[in-house]
């Protein structure tokens, strides 16, 4: 039996899910006739009480987009050094948009409404228009760090008084929902904008959501098209994001739950230095110093556990719908057969490292 924590991606539909798709009815959605589409659009839009929502092929495009809609080439996007769309978007930010980021170092990936506001521009030629701050909830990097929901108030509250748009990486922002129990209608009345992906934690195969205004959504369809991002009987596909919305939320508990117990099996085996804080569905394990991180991807890939490194120093471990307690059990099992001699000879065949 593999244990494949890489990534809550890996997921596969449940043949519920599976059903769901084949029965679904379908359209031209470039035409805007796709109803499954169209419903999930609405449904998604209505849980975070925003007025539109725009389905797409991925969490980077809605991103893409967004930051597009947001700005002009020249402005300046304040986020955080660890963030999605400056480590792992291929550099988008800079190609579809032509702007530049503020980067700023906060804990575990959060950065705060002091920190925002000290890092606006003033309004002087020299200095790039800032315009758009974006926040990632949960912050991937930060081990699935949850925002302080004050905090996000108070960022808020800058971005109102200076003029700045203000969008939600929110690939995971279920996880924050189910771990914090808050109704997604609060980060609809924070953000102007939000990305969720259906294709991580809640299991759907493909799809992200853009939501904000009709305004923004307006734009946002526009660009899509001029992306290639347009799709036909797109429904089949909406179908499972629709299931996942619908089944697959509040269960993201059962992750939380999982990672806290792999988190468990960790602490105090002689390679690992540290354990971040496990505050949703990712775990981040700090390596003892000089074992390398890819020589434990290796060990354990050797025991049938595989996942991820984060950095030289570190490994990332993720909790999602193909997990379940069984997997956890035989995780602590196998963790403690990986001696330091075991990783002595792993690190010979250390696997190129990701992330
Ligand atoms: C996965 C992810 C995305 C989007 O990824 P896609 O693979 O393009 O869907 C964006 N932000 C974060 C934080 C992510 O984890």
């Amino acid at each position: 039996m593999t244990i494949d924590l890489r990534s809550d991606t890996v997921t596969r539909p449940t043949p519920a899910m599976l059903d769901a798709m084949t029965r679904a009815q379908v359209g031209d959605d470039v035409f805007g006739e796709d109803p499954t589409v169209n419903e999930l659009q609405a449904f998604a839009a209505d849980m975070f009480g925003m007025e539109a929502a725009l389905y797409c092929s991925s969490g980077t495009q809605t991103n893409q987009i967004a930051i597009n809609v947001h700005t002009r080439p020249g402005d300046e996007v304040i986020c955080s050094n660890l963030s999605h769309i400056y480590l792992y978007e291929g550099g988008g930010v800079a190609q579809n948009s032509g702007v530049s980021m503020r980067l700023l170092e906060g804990n575990r990936g959060r950065i705060t409404a002091d920190h925002v506001l000290a890092n606006i521009n003033a309004d002087d030629a020299h200095y790039p228009r800032t315009t758009l701050v974006s926040l990632e909830n949960t912050m991937n990097k930060g081990g699935g760090a949850l925002y302080d929901l004050n905090e996000l108030k108070a960022i808020r509250e800058v971005c109102s008084a200076k003029g700045l748009q203000l969008h939600c990486d929110g690939a995971r922002l279920f996880n924050a929902v189910v771990a914090q129990e808050l109704d997604p209608k609060v980060f609809g009345g924070i953000f102007d904008t939000i990305s969720i992906c259906l294709s991580k934690g809640l299991g759907a195969p493909v799809g992200s959501l853009l939501l904000g205004s009709k305004n923004f959504i307006y734009h946002a369809h526009r660009r899509r098209k001029s992306m290639g991002g347009g799709m036909r009987q797109a429904g089949f596909i909406a179908a499972a994001g629709l299931y996942a919305l619908q089944h697959n939320i509040s269960r993201l508990q059962d992750d939380h739950r999982r990672a806290q117990s792999m988190g468990q099996a960790l602490k105090g085996l002689d390679w690992v230095k540290n354990i971040m804080p496990i505050d949703t569905n990712i775990v981040i394990a700090e390596m003892a110093d000089g074992i390398p991180s890819g020589s434990v991807m290796a060990a354990l890939a050797k025991e049938g556990i595989q996942c991820f490194t984060f950095g030289n120093d570190k490994i990332r471990l993720v909790a999602h719908l193909d997990i379940n307690d069984e997997h956890v059990t035989a995780f602590a099992e196998r963790v403690q057969n990986i001696t330091r001699s075991k990783l002595e000879e792993a690190s010979k065949e250390r696997l190129p490292g990701m992330y």
